[in-house]
């Protein structure tokens, strides 16, 4: 879990938005291997162990389908993502997951593994989370995030993670998601962009010189 991502992530029970308290019992470069990140408003805790964080409360998520790691799936993933510089992180969420180390050895962005297949552990470069339903990642946190079509709230809170311009690559034949413009879609992904949020009407307070 690398230090920096710990800003990005939120706590998933339903409540005012609020950052976590990490420490770490062990950390390895810049990433805690063994910790707890701790809510300050509900006063959850949640374990990183061996560099993966579980915010799991419900039953366990049935893994993704074992595919084989792709060298020339990880590079167009690369491409779709549009990772070309270090900055911000992007996340793979269920089956995308298993391209994460060959697309670590291609780009220089920090990945986020959402839902690895068991076992998986976290590495310099590559945070591991696993959680119930919605990612707890904050609104716009993520420069691009490739998900499973799974479940509309899971694809809801992908869409909500992502920055405004911000890739979604989801698999081919998914529904578009409110809140993205289609880019291009072929057999096996849809790739789509985030567009910026609508923003609330402002309120105007107008200051009377006495
Ligand atoms: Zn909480």
């Amino acid at each position: 879990m690398f230090i920096e991502l710990v800003d990005a992530l939120r706590c998933p029970v339903p409540h005012e938005e609020s950052w976590l308290v990490a420490s770490a019992t062990r950390m390895e470069f810049r990433h805690i291997v063994d910790g707890t990140l701790g809510c300050p408003v509900c006063r959850a805790e949640y374990a990183v162990t061996r560099g993966v964080v579980d915010f799991r409360r419900a039953a366990h998520r049935p893994l993704p389908p074992d595919l084989p790691p792709d060298e020339t799936e990880a590079t167009r993933l690369a491409a779709l993502l549009d990772l070309t510089d270090r900055t911000g992180f992007a996340v793979l969420v269920g089956s995308w997951t298993v391209h994460a180390p060959l697309l670590r050895a291609l780009v220089e962005t920090p990945l986020v593994s959402v839902d690895p297949p068991d076992g998986t552990e976290g590495e310099p470069g590559i945070s591991v989370i696993r959680c119930d339903g919605e990612l707890p990642l904050a609104e716009g946190a993520a420069r691009g995030v490739a998900v499973d079509a799974d479940t509309p709230a899971r694809v809801a809170s992908a869409v909500r993670a992502t920055r405004a311009g911000g890739r979604l690559v989801l698999p081919g034949g998914a529904a578009l998601p409110v809140g993205v413009r289609e880019l291009a879609r072929d057999a096996a992904v849809v790739v789509a962009e985030r567009e910026a949020a609508a923003s609330p009407p402002v309120t105007l307070h107008v200051r009377r010189r006495s």
